[in-house]
C-alpha cells in the first residue's frame, strides 16, 4: 500500500500523481496521507529512516537527515531546563552529516524521488541560495536532471561536495523575485516541471521530520517549537507531523505552540499575524521591500509570496496550534548566534541565529516556562567544518525578461 493525496477543502482522496494542487481546482495545500498511521522507524542512518511518513516509495541510501540532542549549554544561559536542539546541518561529533548545511536538504531528497516516481522531466526551481545548494548536491547523488534558477548574487551560495555535472545552473541579473518569474515560465515547457515549493508534499514532509526526529528522541511531542521562517513551509510541516504523530497515539496529545521569527526589517508574516489578518497586505505588512529586503542579514527569510492565506497554509498552523511571531534585528541575532555558537559548538546559519535570539525573547518575555519542553529547530549550519566545496559554473547569465538560449535552442529543436 502506498500513500494517497488528499484536498482540505473538498476531502477528497486520490492517488499521487505529482499533483500540487487538487485537481478540482480548490486553493489549498494537499496533504498526505500514510497507511500507517503509526510511526514506524526504518533501519535507515538518514531522513529515510521516516520513510513511512515521506511520500517516496524507493528509499536511497544516504547519512543526510537531522539529529536531535538536549542542549546543556545554550539551555543553561537561556534558564531553560528542558530545550532541545533539532539540528539539520554539518556536524560529525553530533553524528549530522547534511553537507550543504540546511534543512532544505530535508526537502530536496525526497522531492526528487517523489519527482522522478511520479514521471520525471527536468525539475525547475527558483533559489536565494540554500534551497538550490540543496537541490544540486543531492541531484548530483541522484543523477536526477535539475534546472536551478538563482539571482546572480546568490551564485556563489551554489556548491556542491563533489563536482557535479547535468545540473543547469542560471544566473538572473535581478532578485529572487525575478528568479522566481523565470523558474516559472521555464516550468510550463514541455519536459520540464515546476518543484512546487510548499504545495509539494515531500518538500513539507521531509522538512517535518525534523520534527518527528525530536518526538521520537525526546520521547513526546515538545510543548514549544522555535523556528525562523521565510516561507512558513517548515512551520507547517511542524504542525502536520504533530497531527500525525497525535493519531499515533505515543507521542501525547497536545499540539506544540509554534513560535516563529523574522528578520527585520522585512517581516511580512510577524506583521500579518500579529494585526490578526489572514491576509497580507503588501503595503502594510511589507513596505519599500527591496530596502528592507536588502537590510536583512538572514536573506532566505525573504519570502514575498509566503503559503500564509492559503487553506492548509501557515495562517491555519498558528490558528491550530496557537504560538507567537518575533521580529529579530540583525544586530540580536548576531549576538544570540554567537551565544549559540559558543555554547554548543556549531555555527549556525544567519537564519538560525534569528530562531536563537526568538528563544532568548520569548523566555524573557515569559511567553514559554523554564521548564517547558522546548524544540528549537537550528535550520542550517556546521558550514566551518564543510572543507570540500566545488562550485556550480552557471550556464547561462540572463536578464529577467530573457529565456536562456539552451531552452529555446531545444525547444526549436
Ligand atoms: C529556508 C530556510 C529557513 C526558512 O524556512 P521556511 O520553511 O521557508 O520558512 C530557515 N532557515 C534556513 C537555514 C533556511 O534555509
Ligand atoms: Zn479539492
Amino acid at each position: 500500500m502506498t500513500h494517497l493525496l488528499s484536498c482540505p477543502v473538498c476531502q477528497s482522496t486520490f492517488p499521487d500523481t505529482g499533483e500540487l494542487a487538487c485537481p478540482h481546482g480548490h486553493k489549498a495545500l494537499l496533504r498526505a496521507i500514510y497507511p500507517e498511521k503509526k510511526l514506524i522507524l526504518r533501519d535507515e542512518p538518514g531522513l529515510f529512516r521516516y520513510a513511512g511518513w515521506l511520500p517516496v516509495t524507493e528509499i536511497p541510501f544516504t547519512r543526510s537527515g537531522p539529529v536531535t540532542f538536549r542542549s546543556e549549554g545554550f539551555a543553561r544561559e537561556a534558564g531553560l531546563s528542558n530545550l532541545w536542539i533539532g539540528f539539520t546541518g554539518y556536524a560529525p561529533e553530533r553524528g549530522a552529516y547534511v553537507p550543504t548545511c540546511s534543512f532544505k536538504e530535508l526537502e530536496a531528497w525526497p522531492t526528487l524521488i517523489r519527482h522522478r516516481e511520479t514521471g520525471g522531466g527536468t525539475i525547475v526551481l527558483a533559489s536565494a541560495g540554500n534551497t538550490g545548494r540543496a537541490f544540486a548536491e543531492v541531484a548530483r547523488e541522484t543523477g536526477d536532471p535539475v534546472l536551478i534558477v538563482v539571482p546572480v548574487r546568490s551564485l556563489e551560495r551554489i556548491w556542491t561536495t563533489e563536482p557535479a555535472k547535468d545540473i543547469t545552473l542560471i544566473g538572473v541579473e535581478g532578485d529572487y523575485a525575478d528568479a522566481i518569474a523565470v523558474a516559472d515560465r521555464i516550468a510550463s515547457l514541455p519536459g520540464y516541471r515546476p518543484e512546487g515549493g510548499a504545495k509539494n508534499v515531500a518538500r513539507r514532509d521531509g522538512m517535518g521530520t525534523v520534527f518527528l526526529d525530536a518526538a521520537t528522541t525526546i520521547g513526546r511531542i515538545p510543548d514549544q517549537y522555535f523556528q525562523a521562517v521565510g516561507s512558513g513551509t517548515g512551520a507547517i510541516a511542524a504542525w502536520e507531523a504533530s497531527l500525525r504523530l497525535i493519531g499515533d497515539g505515543k507521542y501525547g496529545k497536545t499540539l506544540p505552540g509554534l513560535h516563529l521569527a523574522q528578520n527585520l526589517p522585512f517581516i511580512p508574516l510577524v506583521s500579518a499575524w500579529q494585526a490578526g489578518r489572514r491576509e497580507i497586505i503588501p503595503a502594510i505588512d511589507m513596505p519599500h521591500p527591496e530596502e528592507a529586503i536588502a537590510a536583512v542579514e538572514a536573506d532566505v527569510l525573504t519570502n514575498r509570496t509566503p503559503p500564509y492565506a492559503i487553506t492548509g497554509g501557515l495562517f491555519d498552523a498558528l490558528r491550530a496550534c496557537g504560538g507567537a511571531m518575533y521580529g529579530i534585528t540583525n544586530r540580536d541575532a548576531a549576538r544570540a548566534g554567537a551565544l549559540f555558537d559558543e555554547t554548543e559548538g556549531i555555527d549556525p546559519d544567519p537564519a538560525a541565529a534569528v530562531a536563537c535570539a526568538a528563544l532568548l525573547r520569548a523566555v524573557e518575555s515569559g511567553a514559554v516556562a523554564e521548564d517547558d519542553c522546548i524544540l528549537l529547530n537550528i535550520t542550517g549550519g556546521g558550514y566551518r567544518s564543510v572543507s570540500e566545496r566545488y562550485p556550480v559554473k552557471p550556464e547561462e547569465i540572463i536578464r529577467p525578461a530573457e529565456l536562456p538560449v539552451c531552452i529555446t535552442e531545444k525547444n526549436h529543436a
